[in-house]
């Protein structure tokens, strides 16, 4: 069998696998490509990057692109209600053809595949279609696509291999469920979910089943989601999702899910505690569900990688251990992305592999570059959107003290919504924290319509410094939401 190297359209001239690199990458995903291509394009390196499954990794595969892209036919199924305020009379003459819009999906995804594949050959980094394992401190092995393995040995190694859905909790049935993978294999369109977890995958996909007209059940541990966000977006948007449909469980844990084999759909038991202080237990049903899914959180694809023959270091979770540098605890070996635990998220792996790059092959002022993670600006695709940089209001108390904190807030309804049933007006919110007697911004926290876009610039501001005073200074822009932002009072 041809060995899938190089171009996978083309695989004629198969050259034999190097057994010697500088610059080893294991994950051809966020970190590990841009870390590669970096080294080889920008600073010539000869550089190697061993990918398991697709390249582009979780990000373009199974995450931000193919979700991104459901969220906006969830939005375009929004907006198609919303039209008829405006003066539209749109006809929904059937309901959402959920199994064309994921054939085009997955052409697009594999559409990229291809282009970052041609993107690693011209920036002359050899692509091994492969699964490593570390054998020692600078030899990697490689099993390939055809079950034979070869030893490549490398001076510099980088492990950028991610993570996966963490295991659910062990109930009876659990595995009957799924998770955030097996949401992008949905083949046609749901009628009942039912997904667990609080974070930022529960609540997109949630958003956008409800949005997309499935009856969705969302198992939360607590009253609220998004929990680590400011309690502005936790109230926010919990509330915005009962109001939208949502069937909330809080407070609620499943103990037992059954199939039916003859139909495949699940009953799904859970108890729930009572919101009051005596918090009694009580235990329901909901039947009939298409597709369960997990979404509890995140493990790093640490096992089986060999890190104890390298001698590399990982923490309780598996996480392995990095200093600032993205230095592991072998002075060869580097670690990037979401293996590391740190903010997992796709610019924050790219950004740290192309740093790194620089760091070790590029020109005598980047000898000292790494990624600042303070300031990290995040969105989640919720709806509506919501985003974040900086510290909650009581992380900002917590670190200065309540007497050097100012908060400033707004909540309101965007103009958008002024030709809409009350039904259907959703709402808006915005928060700036600032500490000190010179008001600097040190948190912003936006719930709303396009908060996605609007965070980004916001976000250059709070990177750089800015204070409520610099905020007031710009002129704002004449009717939008995000103007709030620089008129606060
Ligand atoms: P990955 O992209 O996971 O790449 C690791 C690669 O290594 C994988 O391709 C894997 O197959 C390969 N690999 C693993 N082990 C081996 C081995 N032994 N040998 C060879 N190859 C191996 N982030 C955002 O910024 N915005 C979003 O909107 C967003 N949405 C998301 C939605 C979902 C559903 C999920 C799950 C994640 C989302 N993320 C989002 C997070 C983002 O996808 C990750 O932070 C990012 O992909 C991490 O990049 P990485 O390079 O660390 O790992
Ligand atoms: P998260 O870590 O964001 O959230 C998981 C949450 O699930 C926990 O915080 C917890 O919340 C809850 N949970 C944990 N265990 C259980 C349990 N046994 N039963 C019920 N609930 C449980 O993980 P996700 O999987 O949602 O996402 C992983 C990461 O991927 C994110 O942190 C983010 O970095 C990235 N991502 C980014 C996106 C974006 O940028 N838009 C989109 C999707 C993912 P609680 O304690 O409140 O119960």
């Amino acid at each position: 069998r041809v060995l899938s190297r190089h171009f996978s359209q083309t695989p004629l001239a198969m050259a034999p696998i190097s057994k010697e690199t500088d610059f080893l990458v294991i994950g051809g995903g966020s970190g590990g490509l841009a870390s590669a291509r970096a080294a080889s394009a920008r600073y010539g390196a000869k550089a190697m990057v061993i990918e398991g499954k697709r390249l582009g990794g979780t990000c373009v595969n199974v995450g931000c692109v193919p979700k991104k892209v459901t969220y906006n036919a969830a939005a375009i199924a929004e907006t198609i209600h919303q039209a008829k305020d405006y003066g539209f009379s749109v006809q929904e003459t059937a309901p959402f053809d959920w199994a064309t819009f994921k054939k085009k999906r997955d052409a697009y995804v594999a559409r990229l595949n291809g282009i970052y594949e041609r993107n690693l050959a011209n920036d002359k980094v050899e692509y091994v279609h492969g699964w490593a394992r570390l054998i020692s401190r600078n030899q990697v092995e490689v099993t390939l696509d055809d079950g034979t393995s070869t030893v490549v040995s490398a001076k510099k190694i980088l492990i950028a291999v991610g993570g996966q859905s963490t295991v659910p909790p062990s109930i009876p049935g659990a595995e009957f469920g799924t998770d955030s993978d097996g949401f992008f294999d949905i083949e046609t369109l749901p009628r009942r979910v039912a997904l667990v977890g609080a974070g930022y995958i529960a609540v997109e996909f949630a958003g956008m089943f409800n949005a997309l007209g499935v009856e969705t059940h969302l198992f939360i541990r607590y009253d609220t989601f998004l929990r680590q966000f400011d309690p502005m977006i936790q109230e926010g948007v919990t509330k915005e999702y009962e109001r939208l449909g949502v069937h909330l469980h809080k407070r609620s844990e499943l103990t037992r899910v059954d199939k039916d084999p003859a139909t495949g759909k699940l009953t799904l038991r859970y108890k729930q505690r009572g919101a009051d202080a005596e918090g009694k237990e009580e235990e329901a049903v909901v039947a009939d569900v298409d597709h369960l899914i997990w979404a509890v959180g995140r493990t790093p694809l640490t096992a089986g990688l060999g890190l104890e023959a390298a001698g590399v270091a990982t923490d309780a979770k598996g996480y392995i251990k990095v200093d600032e540098y993205q230095n592991t605890s072998v002075d060869n070996i580097y670690a990037v992305g979401d293996v590391t635990g740190r903010v997992e998220l796709t610019p924050v792996a790219i950004a740290a592999g192309r740093r790194l790059a620089a760091r070790l092959y590029g020109p005598e002022q980047f000898r000292t570059a790494k990624l600042d993670y303070e300031n990290i600006p995040s969105v989640v695709f919720s709806h509506p959107e919501v985003g974040s940089i900086g510290l909650t209001e009581p992380q900002a108390i917590e670190k200065y003290g309540k007497d050097q904190v100012k908060v400033y807030k707004t909540s309101f309804t965007a103009m958008y919504y002024a030709m809409m049933d009350p039904k259907d007006k959703g709402p808006t919110a915005y928060k700036l924290v600032c500490v000190g007697p010179e008001e600097k911004v040190v948190g912003l926290h936006i719930l709303g319509l396009g908060s996605g876009e609007i965070l980004q610039g916001f976000g250059v501001a709070v990177k750089m410094g800015a204070t409520k005073a610099d905020f007031d200074n710009c002129v704002a822009i004449h009717p939008t939401s995000a103007e709030e932002l620089v008129t606060l009072r």
